[in-house]
Parts: structure tokens; C-alpha cells; sequence
């Protein structure tokens, strides 16, 4: 169900992962963010965009960035430019292709093609502080090093970034990451940012809880980091502190609660990144 939470603004929230496609409406441009997962959820999204394509001189795809979950729905909007971060990364992007044609074979999901989706077709490829139109772009790198973040007026829509629903994953680097979440803070200061979307999990509609996953981000990077170096300091190796981590994974928390098992393995992925990457 496509939900209207702010004036010309939709999500619909898929199956999986909480994942959030984003419609809305700035200046005479519709935009459709990471239109996701399955068939039937970005056929509801192309039917709410059908509806306000008569009003709109132009029409986009933005995608926050290349992994799989957030690129599916690319070519049911065909005739939709898209917009993505200069800093895309078509080695990520190939490997979020594999990963869809796998979970789709093993799920069983239909699509309007067989086999491997088509690579995206950029049409911009948006720059750190760009202005088009109604928006401003910023890149966001740590989680993916290809992450573009979408401001409107006093919204932002930011990607994996600031989820209500998960600790931050580190894919490239913890110290693009910190320092992305620094950059979030004068950004949104700099926008008077009221609204932020995550693309996992419920949007952040005020002030204290947009600060909070803020927080709770930088907290959770910050006991990571001083956790290999403690490691480091015992003069352990780094599979010694991934052995104690599935040991003590419970007592690891986030939001007070242990980190669930299904998603630990992004857990000890941090921290064999922050140990290779150097603390
Ligand atoms: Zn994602």
C-alpha cells in the first residue's frame, strides 16, 4: 500500500527488509526512488506514478544507490532517466545483478525478464552538492561508496543511512562512513531538514529521532572500532576477535536489544572491515 506521509510524498514499504520506494511530486518533475522489490509492489508503485504523469513535465528514477534490493524495479520504469551518484560503482552494481537473478531463481520470482536484468541505464550522474531543479544531491559513502542522498525542501531521503530498523552496514569503509554521518549533520542543519527517509524501516518525522539515529550510528561504529582495539591491544588476530564476537554477539547491543541473529553476519563484516581498514 502506497501511503501518502507528507503533502505530495508516498512510500510503500516491501517485504523485504522494510525496504522503502519512494514517489513524489517537486516543481513540475515526478520522482520515483529505488521502485522495489517484488513484481507486485512495483507495479503499485508504477500505478501511482502513472496517475500524476499528466501533470509533470518530466519524470525520473533516482536510486540511493547500487545494491540489489534497491535496483529491481529499474526497468519496469523504462521510460523514466535515471538518476544516480557520479561515484556509481558498476563492479557493485554487476554483483547486485547476479544477487537478483539468485534470489529470484531460488524465490521463485517472475519478472518481465528472464535470466539477468539489464544494467542500469544512467542518464545523470549526479554530483556532491548538485542542484537540479527542485533538488540537491549529496554523496554518501561507507555503507556503498555510491550513495546518493536526495534533499526536497525539508525532507531528506538518504538510503541505507539513519535506519530505524538496522545498525549501519559497512561495505567500503567505516571512516567514509563516520565521516558521511558528520557531513548528515551540518546537511541537514544547512536544509532545516525535518523529515528523513531511510530506504530500511520507518521515515524519522522529528527532531529528537532523526538526532537519535544520528546517534545511536556514530555510537555504534565508535564501540565497534574500540572493540577491535581492544583486540588488537590483547594481541589478538583478527579471527581470534571473530571468534569472541559470535561468543559474546548477545551482549553486543544496539538499541539496548543483542543484534539479531539474521543479520549478525553484517555485524563481524564490520569488524574484519574496521580491522583491515586499520583503527
Ligand atoms: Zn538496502
Amino acid at each position: 500500500m502506497m501511503r501518502e506521509i507528507l503533502p505530495n510524498l508516498y512510500v510503500r514499504t516491501s517485504h523485504i527488509q522494510k525496504l522503502q520506494s519512494v514517489v513524489f511530486r517537486a516543481g513540475d518533475a515526478l520522482y520515483v526512488v529505488d521502485p522495489c522489490y517484488f513484481p507486485d509492489e512495483i507495479a503499485e508503485i508504477r500505478e501511482l506514478a502513472r496517475n500524476f504523469e499528466g501533470d509533470v513535465a518530466e519524470k525520473f528514477v533516482i536510486l540511493t544507490h547500487s545494491d540489489f534490493d534497491h535496483i529491481a524495479g529499474v526497468p519496469d520504469f523504462a521510460d523514466y532517466p535515471v538518476l544516480a551518484a557520479s561515484t556509481w560503482d558498476p563492479m557493485n552494481e554487476q554483483g547486485a545483478i547476479d544477487q537478483i537473478e539468485r534470489f529470484d531463481s531460488e524465490m521463485y520470482v517472475d519478472r518481465g525478464w528472464l535470466g539477468k536484468m539489464p544494467r542500469v541505464p544512467i542518464a545523470h550522474a549526479c554530483q556532491h552538492g548538485e542542484q537540479r531543479g527542485a533538488l540537491t544531491f549529496y554523496h554518501a559513502k561507507g555503507h556503498t561508496a555510491d550513495g546518493l542522498v536526495t534533499i526536497f525542501e525539508h525532507t531528506a531521503i538518504v538510503g541505507d543511512y539513519l535506519s530505524g530498523v538496522e545498525f549501519p552496514f559497512v561495505y567500503t569503509s567505516y571512516r567514509d562512513y563516520l565521516q558521511t554521518l558528520s557531513m548528515f549533520r551540518e546537511v541537514f542543519l544547512a536544509h532545516g531538514i525535518e523529515h528523513v527517509i531511510s530506504q530500511h524501516g520507518p521515515t524519522a518525522l522529528t527532531a529528537s529521532e532523526i538526532r537519535h539515529r544520528l546517534d545511536t550510528s556514530e555510537d555504534y561504529l565508535h564501540r565497534a572500532v574500540s572493540l577491535v582495539e581492544r583486540g588488537i591491544t590483547r594481541g589478538l588476530s583478527l579471527d581470534e576477535i571473530l571468534a569472541e564476537i559470535l561468543d559474546d554477539a548477545g551482549d553486543f547491543s544496539y538499541e539496548t536489544k543483542p543484534i539479531p541473529l539474521g543479520i549478525r553476519r553484517f555485524h563481524t563484516n564490520n569488524v574484519r572491515r574496521i580491522y583491515e581498514e586499520g583503527v
